[in-house]
């Protein structure tokens, strides 16, 4: 099996990060895409509940790497754009700005989302939901 050039992750949470991390770490020296819907730097979610809310850390305390290290390591990060479609067969992959990518790996690391409460109240207004730094 050749070694690819072109390896696009999508999902800018900490499996994303980590995995543009590890690729460096054993020296893959090909381009690496990580596309993250959301507009922050990858973080960490456990900080959230446990330091951000109470007001123990800031923001930057929970992200993964800081904007530098993925210049400096030559990882391109696009912020607040998500995939939308891939092309398995044609090794392509679509995202909400029109854009498309070529890759000749894909790495799925778009995590889980917020399940809500099925039951009654569940809709109130004091009821939320802490997924995302947001
Ligand atoms: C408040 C809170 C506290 C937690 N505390 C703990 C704890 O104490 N211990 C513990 O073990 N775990 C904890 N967890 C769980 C832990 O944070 C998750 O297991 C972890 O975030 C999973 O990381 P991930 O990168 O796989 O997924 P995620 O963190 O969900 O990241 C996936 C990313 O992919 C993005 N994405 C999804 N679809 C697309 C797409 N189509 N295109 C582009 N991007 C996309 C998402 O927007 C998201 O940013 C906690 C979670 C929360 C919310």
């Amino acid at each position: 099996m050749s070694t690819p050039k072109n390896i696009v992750i999508i999902g800018g949470g900490l499996a994303g990060a980590k995995t543009a991390e590890a690729l460096r770490e054993k020296e893959f020296t090909g381009s690496i895409m990580l596309v993250a819907a959301e507009d922050h730097l990858p973080y960490e979610r456990p900080p959230l509940s446990k330091e951000y809310l109470a007001g123990k850390g800031s923001f930057d305390d929970a992200v993964v790497k800081p904007a530098d290290w993925y210049e400096e390591n030559n990882v391109t990060l696009k912020q607040g754009v998500r995939a939308t479609k891939v092309d398995a067969a044609n090794h392509q992959v679509t995202l909400d700005d029109d854009s498309v990518l070529d890759y000749d790996k894909l790495v799925l690391a778009t995590g889980s989302a917020v399940r809500k409460l099925p039951i009654p109240g569940a809709d109130a207004d004091n009821v939320y939901y802490l997924r995302t730094v947001e």
